[in-house]
């Protein structure tokens, strides 16, 4: 499970409680808004029947004619109010039979011009329609209030549960944030480690998707600077080692050209001279590729493009190499026509070179080794290959990183592990792209291709 997919979660149940919370607020306020106006008809309903039933009371036992009069008009007026509160069929039926049987009473006492006490049969009835109509208003209160009292039950268990889920969900979060977090002081506690110097600190890679991430991350970064810093150590260690093997093999040939001893036949100086000449060749070499690295990792290798024909540059190559070694057999395939291609033609030598010098150093019990040079399309490509000691699946990828060298099977083959960094950083800058394919034991395959116009 991710943070993030977590917080979305929360995030999600968060508001859909508080959305609900909203809306049930919104409709328990208009639900007691439309009871309240429903309470106040009912209550309005009440007091004005009283009035007419008070003011009915007072008409029967009147018997001044003008008050008469002015009490039909009070209640023709209160019976019209009455109306304006009516909420329910009920009201409606039991007023207007009180209104019907009160305008009745008020017709013959007029026409027959008599007092109210002789309508007294008709007044009662109508008295006893105008108290149904007060009931009716009576009891429709009650049921509002009954109503709203279990409104309110039924909202402060709502609240009462939003409440409980809230500090119930609060306390889960804190309970997973202190689960989720504690990886991170696994990473804290192993990058502390790691600064004061324990090389072998990891963090934990547990936990949330996002902090094994960070952790993995960090580890990677650990894993790559230990690497580093035993590649560096290795370089010093190969440095030191491959400068004593020249320097000594030439101690030795100069220890035989002493001054104080005769010198040597000239059969045996031309022998020592050769073996000075290559391991100066080795050192020139060795310092080159050191300088080549610095240019390059500094962001200075220079190229100067111009035109050449490629087969002339594999003959020169072959020419220089042809003689190195009495035990490897060397041949090119070139095409017959020429093989034009721009390129800096002194640092695509030196990839020819260093491939070659790799391929006669690491096959030596001897052996064939070809150099072949195609044109494709666009593209030139020059294959060195060897019957040599074959590189380990497993270190393939690596071969190209800096100071990276394999095990050789227990074989002391001198070198620091920068040339072939030093020969894809020049096949990149013209462009291109160098492939390997190799079996361990069997032998090796480097393949350059380059565009025959690569730009500056
Ligand atoms: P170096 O030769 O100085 O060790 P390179 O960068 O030239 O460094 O090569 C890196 C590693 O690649 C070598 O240590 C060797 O293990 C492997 N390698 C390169 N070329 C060959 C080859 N032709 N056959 C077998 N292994 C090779």
């Amino acid at each position: 499970m991710s943070f993030r997919r977590t917080l979305s979660i929360i995030s999600v149940l968060l508001t859909v409680l508080a959305l609900s919370s909203a809306v049930s607020v919104v409709l328990r306020s208009n639900y007691l808004d439309q009871t309240v106006s429903l309470l106040r008809a009912n209550v309005e309903s009440v007091r004005v029947g009283q009035q007419i039933e008070i003011d009915l009371l007072a008409y029967a036992r009147s018997s001044d004619r003008v008050v008469l009069t002015l009490f039909e008009s009070d209640i023709l007026q209160e019976l019209e109010m009455a109306r304006q509160y009516v909420t329910t069929e009920g009201e409606n039926q039991s007023l207007g039979d009180a209104e019907r049987l009160i305008k009745e009473v008020f017709q013959m006492r007029r026409s027959r011009n008599i007092l109210p006490t002789e309508l007294g049969r008709d007044i009662e009835n109508a008295l006893s329609d105008l108290r149904s109509f007060v009931n009716v208003n009576l009891s429709q209160a009650h049921q509002i209030e009954n109503d709203v009292a279990r409104v309110n039950r039924m909202v402060e268990q709502l609240a009462i549960g939003v409440s409980a889920v809230l500090v119930l969900g609060v306390f889960t979060v804190l309970v997973w944030l202190g689960f989720a977090f504690r990886p991170l002081f696994g990473i804290r506690d192993a990058m502390k480690a790691f600064a004061a110097g324990d090389r072998n600190a990891r963090a934990p890679e547990t936990g949330m998707q996002e902090l094994r991430l960070i952790a993995r991350q960090f580890n990677e970064m650990a894993e790559a600077l230990a690497r580093q810093r035993e590649n560096q150590l290795a370089f010093l260690t190969s440095v030191a080692h491959d400068l004593r093997n020249p320097i000594g093999a030439l101690k030795m040939s100069t220890a035989i050209l002493d001054p104080s001893k005769p010198l040597p036949h000239e059969p045996r100086i031309r022998e020592i001279l050769g073996v000075v000449g290559r391991q100066i060749d080795h050192l020139n070499r060795m310092i080159g590729d050191l300088f080549d690295a610095y240019r390059i990792e500094s962001g200075n290798l220079e190229l100067s493009f111009r035109e050449i024909d490629a087969r002339e540059m594999v003959r020169d190559c072959y020419e220089l190499f042809r003689h190195v070694s009495g035990t490897h057999q060397l041949s090119t395939h070139v095409p017959p026509v020429p093989v034009r291609v721009r390129c800096d033609a002194g640092r695509m030598s030196q990839v020819l070179n260093n491939l070659l010098n790799n391929a006669i150093k690491y096959s030596p019990k001897g052996g064939p080794i070809l150099i072949r040079l195609d044109a494709r399309g666009d593209q030139i490509m020059i294959e060195v290959s060897d019957k040599g000691i074959g590189i380990a699946p497993e270190d393939i990828p690596h071969i190209f990183e800096p100071f990276r060298r394999t095990r050789h099977g227990g074989r002391e083959i001198p070198g620091v592990g920068l040339g072939l960094h030093v020969v894809r950083r020049i096949v990149e800058a013209h462009h291109g792209r160098i492939e390997v394919e190799s079996r361990l034991g069997e032998g090796t395959k480097f393949k350059v291709w380059i565009p025959t116009n690569s730009v500056n």
